[in-house]
């Protein structure tokens, strides 16, 4: 399974770059721990609570990278089937859609091309998670006060992305063999933000049939 995986989300797929932890440090050590979890077929619920010794934002933080990369690597697989003719909108179906608002070149929400807004998205976590006044690098220095909500933030974002495959490109994952691994990856993420309470019910809406049969 971890070949297949590795083959379709091929390196030239990448919608960006993946953010990197240096080696030998704590945060590398749960880093290289929540990727393990995610291929090896475990109790994903239980993999989410945080063990006993371990700082609770430290925890959230490796994981709000991790799903940031995971979730970079299944958009760059339905990509290029994500246009502005297929997807002019940022949906989740006639119910959900999404427009852009981060305050500085877009003041006002605005209604954009799904991969138009994909990318600004990602470009925005990128910017908050490359920040070391949010995401302190060294374990020396105590995580802000603005972490948490700039954390939940990312993981609320994220969702969208989420919504936007499931919903649009369904057929593009079954067609490429992507299926089993994303849904993987949701569960993780719907675990993991659920344990600890990091998105809005209300957000994670438009994915709830689908939730409620894989992740119950
Ligand atoms: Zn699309």
């Amino acid at each position: 399974m971890a070949s297949s995986f590795s083959s379709f989300f091929s390196r030239d797929k990448t919608f960006r770059k993946p953010k990197k932890f240096e080696q030998g440090t704590t945060k590398y050590n749960l880093h290289k721990q929540a990727n393990a979890s995610l291929q090896s077929g475990i109790d994903l619920r239980s993999v989410v609570k945080k063990p006993p010794d371990h700082d609770l934002q430290d925890w959230i933080a490796v994981h709000v990278v991790e799903f940031f990369n995971r979730i970079n690597l299944i958009y760059g697989t339905v990509c290029e089937y994500c246009t502005k003719e297929t997807c002019p909108k940022m949906s989740g179906g006639p119910k959900y859609e999404y427009q852009w608002c981060d305050g500085v070149d877009y003041k006002k929400p605005t209604a954009l091309p799904a991969q138009k807004y994909t990318s600004l998205l990602m470009d925005w976590v990128d910017a908050q998670i490359n920040n070391e006044d949010i995401f302190p690098v060294s374990i020396e220095v105590p995580f802000p006060k603005t972490f948490l909500p700039t954390a939940k933030k990312i993981l609320t974002r994220l969702f969208r992305v989420f919504v936007h495959v499931y919903i649009h490109h369904f057929d593009t994952l079954v067609s490429i063999g992507a299926e089993a691994h994303v849904n993987t990856c949701y569960k993780h993420y719907y675990y993991f933000v659920t344990e600890f309470n990091l998105v809005d019910r209300k957000e994670l809406e438009p994915l709830k049939d689908m939730t409620e049969r894989l992740c119950r």
